[in-house]
């Protein structure tokens, strides 16, 4: 089997302003201290407006973690009031941008052509994206969950080359286990991650599809993470509410030795 390096990202959403972020990082930092977690990359994803402050504490504080970002549009610049662009979070050091995430898909509109505008243009910048992608409970409920995660898959990373491809994750994150405290099974989260590494070999070749970094995102917590973790084709984890209390988020980072 290849050897992927899991990723792990805390997607904080729309908590905690600047002065609480560093706060939050500065815990995560010392819990992590004399913990085991650099068989991971730890990515924290605050809001836009705690990136700045996150960047100069783990630069200041060299600490082992990487930067990312929740969203960002696909234009350099131009008049799109409220965005902010690629190039402005590559000049932050930003290393991730969550694209696609459900509730971008769901509250503001955003279809796969727009995560895919979105995915490239991370890529250009030199970052990475993190690839949003699941089914709702009813399209799971109608039997229908792998063909819309194929669909939503194909649309997202149209264009995409393979060289492109070994800085493209993805995360699988089945909408009813958002926020929900409903976690999938380790063993459907994996049947999916292996659906989506099937899919990515179609397209891309086996070598490509066996480098893929997949997360599985939705309700991961203290108690779950290690048995999801230890699914074949589960590489990490996208971590919402968990991830805003250092201490839990730094047990998800060393779930290896749980
Ligand atoms: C998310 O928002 O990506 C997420 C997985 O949230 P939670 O962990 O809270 O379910």
């Amino acid at each position: 089997m290849a050897h992927r390096t899991p990723i792990l990202a805390g997607n904080w959403k729309m908590h905690k302003n600047h002065l609480e972020a560093i706060q939050v990082v500065q815990q995560l930092a010392y819990r992590l201290e004399d913990r085991d977690y650099e068989h991971a990359e730890i990515a924290v994803c605050p809001p836009f407006t705690a990136l700045r402050s996150i960047q100069t504490l783990i630069q200041g504080d060299d600490l082992k973690l990487q930067l990312g970002a929740q969203d960002c549009h696909w234009e350099d610049q131009g008049a799109f009031t409220g965005e902010v662009s690629p190039p402005m979070l590559a000049e932050l050091d930003v290393a991730y941008v969550v694209v696609g995430h459900s509730e971008r898909r769901e509250l503001f509109g955003e279809d796969d052509a727009t995560v895919n505008a979105k995915a490239r243009a991370v890529l250009t910048h030199g970052m990475r994206p993190i690839v949003c992608v699941g089914e709702t409970l009813e399209q799971r409920e109608a039997g229908e969950a792998e063909g819309v995660v194929r669909r939503q898959l194909d649309g997202s990373l149209a264009g995409i080359t393979a060289e492109q491809m070994a800085e493209v994750v993805v995360a699988y994150e089945p909408v009813w286990a958002i926020g929900t405290g409903k976690t999938a099974l380790p063993s459907d989260a994996d049947e999916m991650c292996g659906a989506i590494r099937t899919r990515i070999a179609e397209q891309y070749g086996q070598a490509v599809a066996d480098g893929l970094r997949i997360q599985y995102g939705g309700s991961v917590k203290p108690g779950n993470v290690k048995d999801l973790m230890g699914q074949e084709h589960v590489d990490g984890a996208l971590v919402g509410g968990a991830s805003l209390d250092p201490e839990d988020f730094a047990v998800l980072c060393s779930y290896h030795r749980l």
